[in-house]
């Protein structure tokens, strides 16, 4: 298919190499140019750096977004530059942003009074699932759309789920968001607790990973990343506060009792500005270390 791709972050770039080594014809965009020319370079012949958003939708079947927030995607859309003035009848914008349902539907009608088809379509996998093209893609819009364009995702997904309409794979992916914020805190502050009774944290992992309490944090993140004090930098805390803080929001308008959530995402508003905008989610894990007055080693 001929695809482009805007929005070379740490989990784009990989996203779009599993689409030129698939064979689609590609062509990029990134705000920072440098870093599509470089990707470009990197990538080999065949990958066309655009100059602008409306350059790389013109003659795509299909444009991929990958950016920040929705409201990233929506700054892109006018004008003419945007993806509107280059987008034909019939193209399609998949939105691999981890969006918020609204913004999201708002793009949709914009562009189907276009007769340009739509799908939020947000990822998880993290940058090493990008890089094998095992990501699980879940995906709001119309199930037509998303028989047509199955072909170009599949060169970055291991699993493809149409969740509903436009929304539905922003708001699963806010509440799997939300439950990673929330397993990492709990799963810090536990281990802070146990180190301080004199529990070696190794030790408790091990029982913990055969028990009821376990999760992606206590079987992967920590083990991995805070008992090594690696802290590799792959997804940003401040995309996690924006995560949770979507969950949070869509918990109060859909009138649901959330506390739970809404402490999550206070919590995470609070690492972001000890933190930064550079910190990696996991490093949330330093602060309660911090307040609790021990390392997790
Ligand atoms: P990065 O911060 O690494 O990259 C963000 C990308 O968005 C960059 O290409 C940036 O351009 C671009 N961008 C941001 N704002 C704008 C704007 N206003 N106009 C145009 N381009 C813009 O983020 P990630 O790649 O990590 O994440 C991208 C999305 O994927 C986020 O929604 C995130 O939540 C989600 N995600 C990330 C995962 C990960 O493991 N990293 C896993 C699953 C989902 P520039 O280079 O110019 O800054």
């Amino acid at each position: 298919m001929n695809t482009a791709f805007l929005g070379l972050g740490a989990i784009g770039r990989p996203m779009a190499a599993r689409l030129a080594a698939a064979g689609h014809t590609l062509v990029v965009w990134n705000r920072t140019r440098e870093r599509a020319e470089q990707f470009a370079r990197d990538t080999g012949a065949g990958v066309a750096v655009a100059a602008s958003p409306a350059e790389a939708a013109r003659n795509s079947d299909v444009v991929f977004t990958c950016f920040s927030t929705s409201r990233d995607v929506q700054s892109v859309l006018d004008g003419s530059d945007g993806l509107l003035a280059g987008l034909a009848r019939g193209a399609v914008l998949v939105d691999c942003t981890s969006g918020d349902p609204a913004t999201s539907k708002t793009i949709a009608d914009a562009l189907a009074a276009r007769g340009v088809g739509f799908l939020d379509a947000p990822v998880s996998g993290g940058v090493s699932g990008a890089e094998k093209g095992t990501l699980t893609v879940m995906v709001g819009g119309d199930a037509a759309v998303l028989q047509a364009v199955r072909p170009a995702i599949e060169a970055f997904a291991g699993k493809i789920v149409h969740c509903g309409p436009v929304g539905a794979g922003d708001a699963v992916k806010a509440v799997n968001q939300a439950f990673l914020a929330i397993h990492l805190l709990a799963a810090a502050e536990g281990l802070v607790t146990l180190v301080k009774q004199g529990v070696d944290p190794k030790v408790a992992l091990d029982v913990i990973n055969a028990s009821s309490g376990r999760s992606n944090s206590s079987m992967n993140l920590i083990p991995e990343r805070v008992i090594t004090r690696a802290f590799p930098k792959t997804f940003r805390l401040a995309l996690l506060e924006k995560d949770i803080g979507i969950a949070a929001e869509l918990a109060r308008q859909n009138r649901v009792p959330s506390p739970v959530t809404q402490l999550t995402a206070d919590l995470f508003r609070v690492a972001r500005g000890e933190l930064g905008e550079v910190a990696d989610h996991v490093e949330v894990v330093k602060m309660v270390e911090q307040w609790g007055g021990a390392e997790i080693t």
